[in-house]
């Protein structure tokens, strides 16, 4: 069905992108070694940098964002630990249940509140006693931006200090994390602080083809190691994703608010479109309310315009380093178009 050629528009997700020019150079020329060896000379750079940029002590890289929150809550969290974390969380919602199935962690979802955060109170309920009936409550796990929105600095500062009274470790999911920075206007130590351990997804907005990186003291980077190799993330010469993953955290972070713009943007051109309910985007994801009976026919009118997006009646839209404002104006005009004829 697709063509390889064809320039689509699309908005499924921030993971769709390909890489540019300088990102394939810098991929055609990383030294290499094996990196189960440690030799990997591109991935050592790498964890190095992103443990600097973030400001913490060591990064260990992995094919996923799935596997870093993984090896993440496997090495805080053992069996019969329990793990608090959001109902709408990915780590919760989106990735397998892989703590359960695979840590024997259980998880402990909260209600997230509609600005994405979990209230304070929540958490503090949420604690167990110290008492054989429970599981014991070892990390508060927080996600940063959530569903595109992002969570005030001053509810991370309360979140991450409450915890850490009542003895829990924390980490955060920190998949678009820099789009957070980006929209605050902080830096990405700033975006992190009060978090233990972060995992950064390369592959999303920032635009790398693979791979994420998972961020904390030492000797928890060195246990995390061990569950990598055992979660099969022991890559070999994986420099060559490497360069890819450290071109983008080099250039693609601060063009983040190019994406912020075009979705604002799109946001407000959709919002004119009567029939169409539209959140207000705080960074580049946002939400289209749909009438049902809309949803096939505008999938169709939209793929006939060389438009992708995961269409119904509770439709997310990302924008992302392929989406420029020429295409923006693309997709207003067709979703225009299709709602100018469209009666339920
Ligand atoms: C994408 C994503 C992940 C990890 O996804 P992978 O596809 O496994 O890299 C984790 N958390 C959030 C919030 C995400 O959006």
């Amino acid at each position: 069905m697709s063509d390889p050629h064809q320039h689509w528009i699309d908005l499924r997700s921030d993971t769709v992108t390909q890489p540019c020019a300088a990102m394939r150079a810098a991929m055609a020329a990383a030294p290499v070694g094996d990196d189960v060896y440690a030799d990997d000379p591109t991935v050592n750079r790498l964890q190095d940098f992103a443990a600097e940029l973030f400001g913490y002590e060591a990064g260990l890289f992995a094919p996923s964002g799935t596997q870093t929150n993984l090896i993440a809550l496997l090495a805080h969290c053992g069996r019969g630990d329990e793990y608090l974390v959001g109902q709408e969380a990915h780590t919760y919602k989106y990735e397998g249940g892989g703590a359960a199935v695979l840590g024997s962690i259980q998880p402990q979802p909260i209600a997230n509140q509609p600005d994405g955060s979990i209230a304070l109170a929540d958490i503090a309920a949420y604690i167990k006693p110290d008492d054989m009936h429970f599981a014991r409550t070892r990390l508060l796990a927080l996600e940063n931006t959530i569903g595109g929105r992002v969570l005030p600095r001053d509810y991370l500062q309360a979140a991450t200090a409450l915890a850490h009274e009542r003895g829990l470790a924390t980490h955060l999911d920190g998949a678009r994390v820099c789009n957070a920075a980006v929209k605050d206007g902080t830096s990405l130590r700033e975006a992190v602080a009060g978090f233990d351990t972060v995992s950064v997804c390369l592959s999303k907005g920032l635009g790398a083809p693979v791979g994420s990186v998972l961020l904390g003291p030492k000797a928890f980077i060195e246990q995390g190691k061990r569950w990598r190799k055992m979660l099969g993330g022991g890559m070999r010469q994986a420099g060559v994703i490497a360069a890819a993953a450290h071109h983008a955290l080099e250039h693609n972070v601060e063009r983040l608010a190019d994406d912020h713009r075009n979705a604002a943007d799109l946001a407000a051109g959709l919002a004119g479109i009567d029939g169409l309910r539209v959140t207000a985007p705080q960074t580049n994801i946002f939400y289209v309310e749909i009438p049902g009976a809309a949803c096939a026919p505008l999938r169709e009118h939209l793929a006939r315009q060389g438009i992708r997006a995961s269409i119904g009646p509770h439709t997310r839209l990302v924008t992302h380093l392929d989406v420029g404002s020429a295409d923006v104006q693309k997709v207003i005009a067709a979703f225009k178009d299709f709602f100018k004829d469209w009666r339920a």
